[in-house]
């Protein structure tokens, strides 16, 4: 197999351009750029119907929304978390002067392990800070339960689940709030975007503040936001989206389905299951490369590389080995066995709409036929 273009772990997905131009031109005409316009506000209701949620604040990205979700909460001190996701969940954290305490994760979902939260608790504790690591949900029930008998808050790290339900809806209205991105690597993108989801007025409005500056009304500054507003551009945009998404996760959902069927006897490799969730998103394909398997991880995704496909180590590096977190006594890898293994082994396979099926098959029966 030689791939003679590239093929990368995601291709963004885009509408067609002829579809977006009367966008543009409504946006040119009405000379409304931002500060929550007519799409703005259209976009906000509209994702609040697909995705089966009360309320949404759009930003500008997900990393200022996960860094304006705990201001509006007004979480300090320390926040525990899972080594095991993109940057951007700990970064959050230091944005606000706020101490990471990270914990191991579940060796069969990859999300953070309920079961260690408890002796992570410190009189500093004010929050909890999971993510759905590829879109499966974490263990809600547990970590609320913990939450409400220590009376924290939890926030969701939820930029790979969109549009994932669990057995009672939205997986996205467990916590106190849930924080989308919209990244051109996501599932639903926008080129860039994020969001909160919120649970009832009172906080939309006051992160609807929080990412305009604090201001209220025209002279009044009540608390030190940030400009986190998402443009009428993106907006636009995600309203384009929107109306393919549904398609777009179908296309997931088969590549998802043949990668599994093609690779299941493969000696060595584990596809991860999903976890509890009713209608999954199929945003990552991760497969874990055992030690029965010819080549190691890395040697696998350098013969993939050197043959034109591009797979990514999502989460190689663990977040507790860069230099801001190194340092801290929970980022220590005794106290992250299970994480520490996952990120040693972890792949994750080129996975977007128009990925052709042909190239799956090429993919999976090149795993199929390595050796040392
Ligand atoms: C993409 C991502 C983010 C950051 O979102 P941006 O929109 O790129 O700022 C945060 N957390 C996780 C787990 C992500 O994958």
């Amino acid at each position: 197999m030689s791939q003679s273009t590239p093929v990368y772990v995601t291709q963004p997905y885009l509408p067609p351009l002829d579809e977006f131009i009367p966008y543009l031109r409504q946006i040119w005409d009405n000379k409304v750029l931002t500060n929550c316009g007519p799409f703005h506000q259209q976009l906000e209701r509209a994702l609040c119907d697909y995705l089966g949620v009360e309320h949404i604040a759009l930003f500008t990205n997900g990393t200022i929304a996960l860094v304006t979700a705990l201001q509006a909460l007004r979480v300090t001190g320390e926040v525990i978390t899972t080594p095991y996701s993109f940057v951007a969940t700990s970064h959050s954290l230091l944005w606000n002067g706020i101490k990471p305490v990270f914990v191991d994760i579940d060796p069969n979902t990859l999300n953070m392990d309920p079961a260690r939260i408890e002796s992570a608790i410190t009189p500093q504790t004010t929050a909890i800070m999971p993510v759905h690591c590829y879109g499966h949900p974490c263990d809600v029930e547990a970590i609320q339960m913990i939450a409400d008998n220590y009376n924290l808050k939890v926030i969701y790290d939820a930029a790979h689940a969109f549009g994932v339900d669990c057995s009672c809806g939205s997986i996205l209205k467990h916590g106190d709030l849930s924080v989308l991105s919209f990244h051109a690597t996501k599932v639903f993108n926008t080129f860039e975007g994020g969001a909160i989801v919120c649970p009832d007025e009172k906080t939309k409005i006051r992160i609807d503040q929080l990412k305009n500056f604090g201001h209220v009304g025209e002279i009044n500054v009540v608390a030190p936001g940030i400009n986190g507003k998402m443009s009428e551009f993106n907006a636009a945009l995600g309203l384009l989206q929107l109306k393919y998404i549904d398609q777009a996760i179908a296309k997931r959902k088969k590549i998802d389905a043949r990668y599994r069927e093609q690779l299941s006897c493969v000696k060595g490799i584990h596809c991860l299951n999903g976890a509890e969730e009713k209608v999954a998103n199929y945003a990552y394909f991760p497969i874990l490369v055992g030690s029965d398997y010819p080549l190691n991880r890395d040697g696998l995704n350098q013969r993939l590389k050197d043959n034109g496909i591009n797979p990514r180590r999502y989460f190689f590096p663990l977040i507790t080995e860069f230099p801001m977190y190194r340092g801290l006594p929970s980022a220590a890898r005794e106290n992250l066995p299970v994480a520490t293994a996952a990120a040693s082994k972890v792949l994750c396979l080129p996975i977007y709409p128009d990925l052709e099926i042909s190239i799956v098959d090429e993919i999976a029966s090149f795993i199929a036929t390595q050796s040392k």
